[in-house]
């Protein structure tokens, strides 16, 4: 099996170029991302304060089950059976997600599911802890990132285009305070493993950085 490992900060375009870097390689791409917004939602729907309470949030979501199933090629990520693909991508989920993966017990959960699917197929996966933490193996580790002006602007456009209103700054501000709390958690923080290449897309195009991601796997698959 062939694994890709993609890491880095928020808006960084680690989604968008994994699922098509994924689409021309023939290879399965897994959002691990999702994971964590799904475990977010959870605890949401039932009112828990996530920080003030995480020993009800482990109970949530030690409870619940998280399934990834691929419909037209695209990953859709079920909670107790309903597609909530669409429902984790709200601000106040991403920063419950940031919440709930500060948590060891959720991670050690969505890091077995993470592993299980990635053991029968030629993967890209990414997150924050993949090569780190998560397939440490992994054949190519790549860690993607960008200014946090670069990023919130990008997350900005796309929130606009989707009819979300929200304020640029706030949008900045959102990803700052994310950047900190992904750094500095105890528990697999967000970091270059050493044996990543690291990849700064902030001058880049999102074709350009497609074209670097793959270069960067091709030149390890030997093609
Ligand atoms: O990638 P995405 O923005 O969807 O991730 C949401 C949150 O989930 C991140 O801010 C991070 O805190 C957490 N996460 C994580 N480990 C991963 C993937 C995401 O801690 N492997």
């Amino acid at each position: 099996m062939f694994k890709v490992a993609i890491d880095g900060p928020s808006g960084a375009g680690k989604s968008t170029i994994a699922k098509t870097a994924a689409q021309i390689l023939g290879f399965v791409y897994i959002d691990t991302g999702a994971m964590y917004r799904t475990a977010a939602l959870s605890c949401l729907k039932e009112n828990i304060n996530i920080k003030e309470s995480p020993e009800k949030a482990i109970e949530v979501v030690n409870n619940i089950s998280i399934d990834i199933d691929y419909i037209d090629g695209e990953q859709r990520i079920f909670l107790n059976g309903e597609d909530v693909s669409d429902k984790i991508r709200t601000p106040e989920v991403s920063m419950g997600a940031s919440d709930v993966s500060a948590i060891g017990a959720v991670r050690e959960k969505l890091v077995n599911l993470q592993r299980d699917l990635a053991g029968t197929k030629n993967v890209i996966m990414d997150g924050r802890d993949i090569g780190t933490h998560v397939l440490p193996d992994a054949n190519v580790k790549i860690f993607l990132t960008a200014s946090a002006e670069v990023r919130a602007q990008r997350r900005f456009k796309e929130l606009i285009e989707k009819g979300t209103q929200v304020l640029y700054e706030d949008v900045l501000s959102d990803i700052i305070k994310r950047d900190r709390q992904d750094e500095t958690r105890e528990v697999s923080p967000l970091k270059k493993a050493e044996d990543a290449v690291l990849a700064d897309t902030s001058e880049l195009t999102l074709d350009e950085s497609i074209k670097l991601v793959l270069d960067i796997i091709n030149k390890k698959r030997d093609v």
